[in-house]
């Protein structure tokens, strides 16, 4: 049973986003976000072409499955989208903890039989990585883009993100590669986005670019590492200086070294 009259993540995402699975609940969420950073829009919009680069870029460097973790409602260019369009034997397994984005994911990829949807809390990576649907799809002896995209900071300190990012890599082979983006702290924008999501969605922890850039510590960080989204291998120019919006997220991509 769905509570439409609470903001739930995913919806608010999908309400910032312009898509058409949220009620009041979360567009009054989304609002108060846009009355804070007027282009929040673009953020949302960057992080989907920064997902949309680093799949490719992971597909087109010989990454045959990947593992989308706070995978969100389906949109536009989503992961097996991008992915299957470089590589069609591209294997992509969508966790999320919200059983609607998985009722909605499950519609959606009906007839797409390289693409799995797991409904799981990534806050426990064991029971993630054993889930059976998950096991079937991923071989663990073989590279995998593990994708951490826009969710991290959706945990608080004392569930132990770090630990929880490590034994996700921890279980990659050699070659595998962690994608991961996040909310970055420093700007009195992202002060307000942060309490603004903290008291609309109970939840929210903009972290420091250093603080970000320490989840991939231990991998080799593919250039030019861990910078606001627009700088990340642009297609085409970055505008200077970023805007205040564009400062409001940092990612990354970073290699498994053998
Ligand atoms: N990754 C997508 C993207 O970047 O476009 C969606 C990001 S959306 C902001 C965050 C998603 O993470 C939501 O769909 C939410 O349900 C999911 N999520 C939040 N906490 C989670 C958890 N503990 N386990 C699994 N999914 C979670």
């Amino acid at each position: 049973m769905i509570d439409h009259t609470r903001p739930n993540i995913a919806r608010v995402y999908d309400a910032i986003l312009g898509g058409k699975d949220n009620y009041a609940a979360d567009r009054a969420v989304a609002a108060q976000t846009q009355r804070i950073v007027p282009e929040i829009r673009d953020v949302a919009r960057d992080n989907r072409a920064m997902l949309g680069r680093a799949v490719r870029y992971m597909v087109k460097a010989g990454i045959r499955q990947l593992v989308d973790l706070g995978s969100g409602l389906p949109t536009a260019q989503n992961t097996h989208e991008v992915a299957q369009s470089v590589a069609s034997d591209t294997r992509v397994v969508y966790v999320d903890n919200d059983p609607v984005v998985s009722a909605h994911g499950r519609a959606l990829l009906a007839e797409n039989d390289r693409t799995t949807v797991v409904t799981a809390d990534l806050r426990r990576p064991k029971a993630v990585l054993d889930h059976p649907d998950l096991r079937a799809a991923i071989d663990f002896d073989r590279p995998v883009g593990m994708m951490l995209v826009s969710v991290i900071h959706y945990l608080n300190d004392n569930e132990d993100p770090t630990g929880i990012v490590r034994a996700y890599t921890n279980a990659l082979a050699p070659g595998s590669h962690l994608f991961l983006t996040h909310f970055c702290a420093g700007t009195p924008e992202a002060l307000a986005l942060e309490q603004a999501l903290l008291s609309g969605l109970g939840t929210g922890r903009f972290r420091s670019t250093k603080q970000i850039a320490a989840y991939f510590d231990g991998l080799d960080l593919v250039p030019p590492g861990v910078v606001h989204l627009p700088q990340w291998r642009p297609e085409g120019g970055v505008r200077r200086p970023l805007t205040i919006a564009q400062r409001l997220m940092v990612g990354g991509l970073a290699r498994k070294p053998a």
